[in-house]
Order: structure tokens, then C-alpha cells, then sequence
């Protein structure tokens, strides 16, 4: 067995670390005390990344503008990137979903997100259903060439600013899940508002609530067949589960190397706390989880670009890697003591950054199901 990046993989990531380095490090003061970034900078910050050090549509085929590499690629980038604090992510990286774009779809919405034209955000959560996808009350009812949608979304990323979502209606709903279709919904359509966006204890950016009133649009607009639409996004939501499972491992080492830093500086009883047991096995076990977690995303992203379904493997590694994350920052943060918890430092904006991801894109609770079911069958329906 081979653990070695390939050579261009390795590539990639130096100019990842270029990057991070060069561009974000030095904002880092400034994001810290503001709890953000703000907004034109963070697509400014993307355009710089792909002008300047070629980080772009990373997992895109060449045949349709991107870089042409995996999801190995994708993980040890992001792995990279979220170093720092920000949640920043490569731009043109159109959700998998979008790969299912008919023609007369493909420039508008898939082209124009690999050429930054556009952005998107799925919305799948509601205010009575997040984990229950077969629950979704918003409806879309067939009206001639149109579709009538109705109803209110909840918790949508960013969805302030992006171009368009990849809204989740329910279009028959006596078979639940199964009368499930989505629709490409352009910013600005009528019947469309964003209600509002809603604080979180996490930094760099607050998901919104959004309503839908005889919001009408053509079926043109509908991706994928009717009532197939968990079918249709079913598989492709591995990838983002991997790319989340990434950035717990770019966290966590952040977390550990400056704990270390901070161990062998500070001092108590006129010896560094390094030299303590107690402080010695939380960097310890902080080493071994992170180093199991970084195993299971990479073998689950090489799995993944040789053609196998990671379903399960995506939930393991997302659930792992989510949990490690959770304890590495905490352990972090109590090797910092009260500096730990200071607004400047970034191990408390980590700590609570990675408290989203056991939550967000599919719950702890939700993935363990998943993966008994995977060993249980129906049983553990
Ligand atoms: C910052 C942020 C950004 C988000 N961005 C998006 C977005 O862009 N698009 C989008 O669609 N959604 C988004 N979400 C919503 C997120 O995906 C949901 O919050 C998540 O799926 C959980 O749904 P819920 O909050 O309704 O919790 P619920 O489903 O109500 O679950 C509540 C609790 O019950 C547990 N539970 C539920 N059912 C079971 C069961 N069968 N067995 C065991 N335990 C169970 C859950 O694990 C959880 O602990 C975002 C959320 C946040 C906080």
C-alpha cells in the first residue's frame, strides 16, 4: 500500500499552503474580532485563489473548465485551507447534484457556477422537518408549463447571497420521500423572499430563513425527474459529507500545532506544562484521533475516485472525523487555559465552528442509522 499524495495532489497542496499562508493568515486578527469576513471579500478572496494559485473548480472534468482531479484532491485542499478559521472553500465547485442539469440547463446553471457567475445553496430544511427529508411540507403543485410552489425554508447557507437554490419540493406528498422533486430557483423570481438570516454561535457566515408564495416557475426549471429528486441527490451528497470530514482534519491539526507551541512556552511551578502528564496525554490523544480521522477521509476519497459507492464510508469518515474534531478543539482550548477562550484566540472559534458540522449536512444521530443499517438491513429500519 501506497499513502503518498500523488505527485499532482501534492502540487495542489502547496499552493493551497501558498495561499493560506500568503492571503488568509494575515486576516486572520481581523476575522477573529469580527466573528467574519465581509461578504464581497470572500468571492474576491476566491477569484485570487483561482487567479493567482490555480485553485479552482478542482474536481470539475477539464472537458467542462475545472482542474480535472478527484475528490483525494478536493479533501487534502480543503484539509489545507481550513487552517484557518474562515470555512473558506474553492470556488467554482458546483454542488454534484448539478452534474444532472439537461442541456438547455448546463450554461445557466452548472457552466455559470464553474465560471463563477453564480453560486448556489441547497435547500433542503424546513421549520418542521431538517433530518426527516420525506416530511418537506413546501409543495410544488403542476399548474400547465408551470409549477405553483409554496411553503418555507430554514437554516439555507448563504442563501442571502447566491444567484440560485437547489430547492427540495414535495410534489406528491402521500408517498413522502418518494414524491420528492427539485427545482432550480433564480434569485429575484417572484413569491421568492429570504425572510431574514439567522445568528449562530458559529463565525464566518449565518444561514437564512426563507418563504415561497405562489412562487411559479417553469418546468424548465425542475432537475431531474418528478419525484425522483432524493433519488437523483441521494449519491452525490457523499462528496460534500467528505469535503466537511476534510476540514475537521485541517482543524484539528491547526489545534494541535499551536497547542504544542503553547505547552512548551508556558509555565507553572517554574517548568513548561509540557512536561506534565496531564497535558502530554490530552496532545496525545489529540494525535492518534486525528491521525485515525485522516486515514478514513483519505481512504474514503480514494475509494471515491476509482468509482466505488462510499456512501457508508462517507457517513464513517463525516462522523468520525466531525466527533474528533469536537474533542481535539476542546482539548486544545483547555491547554490554552484562559487564553484558549479569548476572542483572539482561533482555537475557540474553531471549537465552535466544528460544533456545527455534527449537525449540519446530516446529524451524528443520523449517520450512525445510516452506517447500522448498512450492517443491519431492514432490521434497522
Ligand atoms: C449553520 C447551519 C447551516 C445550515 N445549512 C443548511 C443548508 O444550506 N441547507 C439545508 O437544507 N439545511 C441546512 N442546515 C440545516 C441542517 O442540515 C439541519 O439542521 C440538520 O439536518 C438537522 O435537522 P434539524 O435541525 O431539523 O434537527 P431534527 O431533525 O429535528 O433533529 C433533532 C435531533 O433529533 C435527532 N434525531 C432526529 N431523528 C432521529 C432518529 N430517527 N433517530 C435518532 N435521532 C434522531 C437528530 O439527530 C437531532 O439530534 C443548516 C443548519 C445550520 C445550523
Amino acid at each position: 500500500m501506497n499513502f503518498d499524495l500523488p505527485e499532482d495532489v501534492q502540487q495542489l497542496v502547496a499552493r493551497a499552503r501558498d495561499f493560506r499562508e500568503q492571503v488568509l493568515a494575515p486576516l486572520e486578527p481581523q476575522f477573529l474580532a469580527d466573528g467574519n469576513v465581509p461578504w464581497p471579500l470572500r468571492p474576491r478572496l476566491q477569484a485570487q485563489a483561482r487567479d493567482e494559485h490555480g485553485l479552482w473548480a478542482i474536481d470539475v472534468p477539464q472537458e467542462h473548465g475545472g482542474l480535472g482531479m478527484g475528490q483525494l484532491a478536493v479533501c487534502a485542499v480543503h484539509e489545507e485551507l481550513n487552517k484557518h478559521p474562515m470555512m473558506f472553500e474553492t470556488g467554482g465547485a458546483p454542488e454534484p447534484v448539478l452534474y444532472h442539469c439537461a442541456p438547455h440547463q448546463w450554461d445557466a446553471y452548472f457552466g455559470a457556477v464553474v465560471s463563477g457567475d453564480k453560486r448556489s445553496a441547497y435547500a433542503f430544511t424546513e421549520p418542521g422537518t431538517g433530518s426527516d427529508l420525506g416530511a418537506i411540507q413546501t409543495t410544488a403543485v403542476r399548474d400547465g408549463d408551470d409549477w405553483v410552489i409554496n411553503g418555507q425554508k430554514l437554516f439555507i447557507g448563504l442563501a442571502e447571497r447566491v444567484e440560485f437554490l437547489i430547492l427540495f419540493a414535495s410534489t406528491d406528498p402521500a408517498r413522502g420521500a418518494r414524491g420528492v422533486t427539485v427545482f432550480l430557483l433564480d434569485r429575484g423570481t417572484p413569491g421568492y423572499e429570504v425572510v431574514r438570516t439567522i445568528p449562530t454561535m458559529g463565525d464566518a457566515w449565518d444561514p437564512c430563513e426563507l418563504r415561497f408564495e405562489d412562487c411559479r416557475v417553469p418546468d424548465s426549471q425542475r432537475l431531474g425527474a418528478v419525484d425522483e429528486g432524493f433519488a437523483t441527490a441521494d449519491h452525490q451528497l457523499s462528496h460534500g459529507r467528505l469535503k466537511i470530514a476534510s476540514y475537521q482534519l485541517g482543524i484539528a491539526q491547526r489545534c494541535i500545532d499551536l497547542a504544542v507551541a503553547w505547552a512548551q512556552e508556558r509555565t507553572t511551578w517554574g517548568r513548561p506544562i509540557a512536561s506534565r502528564q496531564a497535558i502530554q496525554f490530552m496532545l496525545a490523544d489529540s494525535a492518534v484521533e486525528l491521525d485515525a480521522a485522516r486515514l478514513l477521509v483519505y481512504r474514503t476519497a480514494w475509494a471515491a475516485d476509482r468509482g466505488d459507492d462510499v456512501r457508508t464510508e462517507a457517513f464513517k469518515a463525516k462522523l468520525f472525523a466531525t466527533e474528533m474534531a469536537q474533542r481535539v478543539t476542546d482539548r486544545c482550548l483547555q491547554v490554552f487555559g484562559g487564553r484558549g477562550y479569548a476572542r483572539d484566540s482561533p482555537v475557540q472559534s474553531f471549537f465552535r465552528q466544528v460544533r456545527l458540522w455534527r449537525i449540519g449536512h446530516g446529524t451524528a444521530e443520523i449517520h450512525r442509522w445510516m452506517i447500522a443499517r448498512d450492517l443491519l438491513g431492514e432490521a434497522a429500519s
